[in-house]
C-alpha cells in the first residue's frame, strides 16, 4: 500500500487553499462529505449559467492549461463546443508521466469527487456526453478512489441520464495506461483508447476539431479540470486577480529532491522560486532546480528569484512546465544524472520518427562517452550534442523529441555541467 495522499501535502487542512483545501481534509469516499465541503456548488452554478456562460467564465478566468503547455482553456472549449460534427467527447488526461509531477495524483486520491464534478462541467460546456478518464497505470490508490466516487456519484443522480435532473445526459469511462510516457501525450492518448499503438498523431488538425474517434474532443489535465469548481463558485473577476495579469488563480507545485519537506504545494502564481523552496526546506548546499521535469531545464542556485508564472519563467530562459521543482545539492554527480534523463528518453521514444528515434540514442552515447571519461575531452562530444539536440527540437513530430536536449542543454549551459 502506498503512503497516504495527504503525506505528501505539507499545508493540508490550511486556510485559503483553492485546489488542495479537501485534500487530507475529506473522506475521499465519501460523496456526503465531499457536498458538506462545498461539492457540487458548482455544478448549479453551471447549470444555472448554460454552457456558453460557463464558457464566458472560463475564458474570462485567464484559466490556461496546467499540463505543462498553458494554452487558454476558454479557447480550447469554446473551439469543441462550435463545431457542427457530432459527437462530441472530453478526455481528462491522467496519465501523468512527467519526471517528478504527482500534483494530480494527490487531487485525485485525495479529492476525487471534485474531478468527476468538474469533468460533468466540463462536458455540459461543451456538448459532451461522454468522457474518458485516461489514468496513469501505476496509480493504483487513485483508480479505486475514482471508481467509487464514479459509482456513488452515478447512483445518487450526479452521473447518468439525467444529471441533478436536468435533462442532460453524462457518464465517465476510465481508462488506464500500461506505462508508456508518449500517451500522455494527448493525440498517442487517443490512439491508446481506441485500441491502437500509442503514437502521437500530427497536429494540425487538432483535437478540437478532430480528436478521440474523429472526432471534436476537449482534452484537458486534472488539475486544469478542477481549476474550474473555484473559478465558477467565486466568479471569473475573483479568480482573475490572484496570481498575475497573464498566469491567474493558484498554481501546484511538485517539491522533490533536496529538501525538507516534498510534496505538493498550492501557492498562487507569482511567488518566486526561492520562496517556494524556503516552504518546502531546501537544503544549505543547494546547487540546482531542475523546473519543469524532464522536458525542462535546471537554473542554478542564484537564480531563485525567478518568478513562477508562465511568462516569468520564459523571461528567464526555463519553463514552469507541469509544475516540478526538482532540488539537487552538491551530493548529486550532474553527468550521471543527465545520463538517467537521456535513456529515459530513449526509452520513452515511441520511435515513430526518425530525429527522435535516432537522437534519443545517440544523445544518450554521447553522455554515457562524458561519463565514462570523468568529463575529460567533453568537448567534441558537447558538440555533437548541440547538432543532434537541434535536430531533435526542429523536426521531431511530437513535445517528447522536441523537448528530448531541453534539461541536458541547460546543465551544459546554465550550471556549466562538464567545465
Ligand atoms: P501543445 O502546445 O502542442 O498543445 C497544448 C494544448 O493546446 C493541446 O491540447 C493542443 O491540442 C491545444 N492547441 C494548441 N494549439 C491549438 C490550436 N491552434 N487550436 C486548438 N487547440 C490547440 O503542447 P503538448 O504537446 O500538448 O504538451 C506539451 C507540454 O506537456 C510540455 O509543456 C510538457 O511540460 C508537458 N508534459 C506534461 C506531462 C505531465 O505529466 N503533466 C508529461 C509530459 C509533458
Ligand atoms: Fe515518437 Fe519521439 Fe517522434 Fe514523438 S518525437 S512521435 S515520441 S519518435
Amino acid at each position: 500500500e502506498e503512503p497516504p495522499a495527504a503525506l505528501a501535502v505539507p499545508q493540508a487542512g490550511q486556510d485559503g487553499l483553492m485546489l488542495l483545501q479537501r485534500v487530507g481534509v475529506v473522506d475521499p469516499a465519501s460523496l456526503d462529505d465531499y457536498r458538506a465541503h462545498g461539492g457540487y456548488t458548482a455544478l448549479r452554478r453551471a447549470f444555472e449559467l448554460g454552457p456558453a456562460g460557463v464558457i464566458r467564465e472560463v475564458t474570462d478566468s485567464g484559466l490556461v492549461g496546467r499540463g505543462g503547455a498553458a494554452f487558454p482553456t476558454g479557447r480550447k472549449w469554446q473551439a469543441t463546443a462550435s463545431q457542427p460534427d457530432r459527437p462530441h467527447y472530453l478526455v481528462c488526461n491522467a496519465d501523468e508521466s512527467e519526471p517528478g509531477t504527482f500534483k494530480d495524483r494527490v487531487l485525485m486520491e485525495g479529492d476525487p469527487y471534485a474531478l468527476v464534478e468538474a469533468m460533468t462541467i466540463a462536458a455540459y460546456a461543451t456538448g459532451a456526453h461522454r468522457g474518458y478518464l485516461y489514468l496513469r497505470g501505476e496509480y493504483p490508490r487513485a483508480l479505486r478512489r475514482l471508481e467509487h466516487a464514479i459509482a456513488q456519484a452515478r447512483a445518487r443522480g450526479l452521473l447518468g441520464d439525467d444529471v441533478l435532473g436536468q435533462g442532460y445526459a453524462f457518464d465517465i469511462e476510465i481508462r488506464r495506461g500500461a506505462g508508456a510516457y508518449i500517451c500522455g501525450e494527448e493525440t498517442a492518448l487517443f490512439n491508446s483508447i481506441e485500441g491502437y499503438r500509442g503514437e502521437p498523431r500530427s497536429k494540425p488538425p487538432f483535437p478540437v476539431e478532430k480528436g478521440l474517434f474523429g472526432k471534436p474532443t476537449v482534452e484537458n489535465n486534472v488539475e486544469t479540470l478542477v481549476n474550474v469548481l473555484p473559478i465558477l463558485t467565486m466568479g471569473a473577476p475573483a479568480y482573475a486577480a490572484i496570481g498575475t495579469q497573464r498566469s491567474t488563480g493558484p498554481k501546484l507545485f511538485c517539491v522533490s529532491g533536496s529538501v525538507e519537506r516534498p510534496g505538493v504545494y498550492e501557492l498562487p502564481f507569482g511567488a518566486t522560486l526561492g520562496e517556494l523552496l524556503t516552504l518546502a526546506g531546501a537544503s544549505e548546499g543547494l546547487r540546482a532546480v531542475l523546473l519543469g521535469g524532464a522536458a525542462g531545464g535546471f537554473v542554478r542556485a542564484d537564480e531563485l528569484d525567478i518568478p513562477l508564472t508562465f511568462e516569468g519563467t520564459r523571461e528567464a530562459g526555463t519553463t514552469l512546465g507541469s509544475g516540478v521543482v526538482m532540488a539537487f545539492d552538491d551530493s548529486v554527480p550532474l553527468p550521471r544524472l543527465l545520463l538517467r534523463i537521456a535513456e529515459f528518453f530513449r526509452d520513452e521514444s515511441c520511435g515513430q520518427c526518425v530525429p527522435c528515434r535516432v537522437g534519443t540514442v545517440r544523445q544518450e552515447e554521447a553522455l554515457h562517452r562524458i561519463v565514462e571519461r570523468a568529463g575529460a575531452d567533453a568537448a567534441g562530444d558537447i558538440t555533437l550534442l548541440r547538432e543532434v539536440g537541434r535536430a531533435m527540437r526542429d523536426a521531431s513530430i511530437c513535445g517528447l523529441g522536441q523537448t528530448a536536449w531541453n534539461a541536458v542543454e541547460s546543465a551544459i549551459d546554465r550550471l556549466g555541467a562538464y567545465e
